[in-house]
């Protein structure tokens, strides 16, 4: 058995892993990433791309944003398609300018692990945590095939089925959970130009939405029936059903990717055992409506690493105490939003016979989001992540601010 030591244990090496290690690297604390994919399977893994305007501005800040800034495209408006309408929101314009980048997860990932380099020994790819044992005592150790790290940390960013939810004993703490009854199917497409922008459609066949990506790939998703699987969905069927919910379409090529993702949400509370801490999807999972969770991962990332630099720096534990409790109000904000989100873009499953009340009803929803006043000014603060009104005085928050004075020539 090889035996290691590091100051903080990281598990996982998606947006919250890294962010985290390239901000304690830098600043001379000891980690080990530890990832179970090999760095190809994570520099390719299509997942997340809209990152918010409070996200962007603390990454620009920390320099993690360059080739973001550089490539990313700037995205203020969608729109939504309902009964023959289309309701478009610019959001950016009722936000002060604050606005998404489109930046797919996988660009940034192979940017934060470029990142690392200089900062400390690269994440250990390929090597699967198998346990993470003693958290509450000062010496937690993640244990790995033929290898154990002992850590001073050990931050669990390794997702909702990771090893580190999996070392939280069955009598601490709440896993709030909540399982929608329909599922998405997830799509991802070759297409003959690039969506112009998000596309949302309200159908008496379900919920259908485009998301933009790159130039030659969208995101597309579907409602299907919960417990649908990807032989449920052949392509031919996909390519109907996008037609029928969502059209006009761009020319669609193929499919490169195809997933059913179980739409359900979590929060496990508090966020922390002992010297085992967790971040992102680990700590909260959220369905892709309204673009929160790799945002959030993010978020947690920066909080995180701000408190372990109070702990390293000035030996003060007070920031890495009270983390959960100063990111919890966030999750729970996020999490409405999404869910109030689905609630409009789905008809309700039991309602079948009210389909043209329950349509007409989200189509006035929806009106209100396109039209000037004080309920789509609160949607579009909401949506961007605009960081307007947060109290808590986080550096991402200061970030921000930072960033919107900036902001009267355009983004650089
Ligand atoms: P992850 O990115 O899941 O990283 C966790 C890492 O831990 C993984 O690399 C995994 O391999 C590794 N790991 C797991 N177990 C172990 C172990 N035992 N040992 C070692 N390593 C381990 N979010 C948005 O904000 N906007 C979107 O538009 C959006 N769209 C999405 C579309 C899809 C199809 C999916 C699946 C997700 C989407 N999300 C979106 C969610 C977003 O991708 C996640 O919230 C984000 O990846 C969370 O980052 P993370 O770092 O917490 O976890």
């Amino acid at each position: 058995m090889r035996r290691l030591r590091t100051q903080v244990g990281i598990i996982g090496a998606g947006p919250a892993g890294l962010v985290l290690a390239n901000l304690l690297g830098r600043a001379g604390v000891a980690c080990r990433v530890v990832e179970r994919r090999s760095r190809e399977h994570v520099e390719h893994r299509p997942r997340a791309g809209l990152l918010e305007h409070r996200v962007v501005a603390a990454l620009r800040r920390e320099g993690l944003a360059d080739r973001l800034l550089a490539d990313g495209v700037p995205h203020g408006w969608c729109a939504f398609r309902c009964l023959g309408r289309d309701i478009r929101v610019d959001y950016a314009a009722r936000a002060g300018g604050r606005r998404h980048w489109v930046y797919p997860q996988q660009l940034l990932v192979r940017d934060l692990i470029a990142a690392l380099a200089g900062h400390g020994p690269p994440p250990m790819f390929s090597q699967t945590v198998r346990a993470v044992e003693d958290v509450t005592t000062g010496r937690p150790r993640l244990v790995c095939d033929g290898i154990e790290i002992e850590c001073e940390y050990v931050v669990g960013c390794d997702g909702f089925r990771g090893a580190a939810r999996a070392a939280l004993p069955a009598t601490r703490g709440s896993v709030f959970g909540h399982r929608y009854p329909y599922d998405w199917l997830t799509v991802l497409a070759e297409v003959d130009r690039p969506a112009e922008g998000v596309v949302y459609a309200v159908h008496p066949d379900g919920f259908a939405g485009m998301m933009p990506r790159t130039s030659r790939l969208s995101r597309f998703y579907l409602q299907c029936a919960p417990g649908d699987t990807v032989r449920d969905w052949p392509a031919r069927r996909i390519r109907e059903q996008l037609r029928a919910r969502l059209s006009p379409l761009p020319e669609i090529a193929g499919f490169p990717d195809v997933h059913v993702l179980r739409m359900r949400s979590s929060v496990t509370e508090p966020m922390r055992h002992g010297r085992l801490l967790l971040a992102g999807d680990a700590a909260h999972l959220l369905t892709p409506s309204g673009a929160k969770g790799m945002n959030l991962a993010i978020a947690d990332a920066i909080a995180l690493a701000s408190a372990l630099l109070r702990r390293y720096r000035d030996g003060d534990t007070g920031a890495l105490d009270a983390y959960g409790a100063r990111r919890l109000p966030h999750i729970w904000r996020a999490q409405e939003f999404s869910d109030r989100l689905l609630r409009l873009l789905h008809l309700p499953p039991d309602k079948a016979g009210d389909q043209g009340f329950a349509l007409r009803l989200r189509l006035a929803a929806l009106e209100r989001l396109g039209e000037p006043g004080p309920h789509a000014v609160a949607f579009a603060h909401e949506y961007v992540g605009s960081g307007a009104g947060e109290t808590e005085g986080t550096r991402e928050a200061e970030g921000a601010r930072e960033a919107v004075s900036t902001e009267g020539g355009g983004w650089p």
